[in-house]
């Protein structure tokens, strides 16, 4: 079993109530091999929501408490992202999660890189919260870009 994120297999999860699905990643959830998680809405955020960005670092440093999550009125969120990267971790726990393919740049998905914070589209190298508390626990974490070298 590999864990998902939901608005990979269209689920209307993300923060605007779309989705970014991919019929490979509808197959597998189909097909039983899938798991579907969204952190944010895991973490008790609604959906709609306003866009968050992680400023300070990346997903390893909020989950040390060094780095923070805020969304685009500059409210802080952190504590929604932790509590949806721990509810994620204990899914991935219950299925005995090895491999998640995530979507790439989200400031809870996103394994290589993520929005720096400004809300203003710029991009900078770390991880979402989700995928770094995936990573500590030796999960191998895909994205929707790389996942296809991997599966075959
Ligand atoms: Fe949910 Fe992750 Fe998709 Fe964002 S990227 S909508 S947190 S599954």
């Amino acid at each position: 079993m590999i864990m998902v994120s939901a608005c990979l297999a269209g689920l209307n999860c993300r923060y605007d109530g779309g989705n970014n699905g991919l019929e490979e990643i509808e197959k597998l959830v189909k097909e039983g091999k899938a798991v579907l998680v969204c952190p944010e809405q895991l973490g008790g955020m609604p959906t709609p929501r306003i866009p968050c960005e992680i400023v300070h670092g990346d997903g390893a440093e909020v989950l040390e408490r060094k780095g923070k999550v805020i969304n685009r009125n500059g409210e802080d969120m952190t504590i929604y992202f932790i509590k949806g990267a721990e509810e994620t971790l204990k899914i991935a726990k219950l299925y005995g999660i090895r491999t998640a393919i995530l979507k790439a740049r989200s400031p809870s998905c996103g394994k290589k890189c993520i929005y720096d914070g400004t809300f203003s589209k710029k991009l900078k190298k770390g991880e979402g919260v989700t995928a770094a508390l995936l990573k500590k626990h030796g999960i191998l974490l895909l994205d929707e870009e790389d996942f296809r070298e991997y599966m075959e």
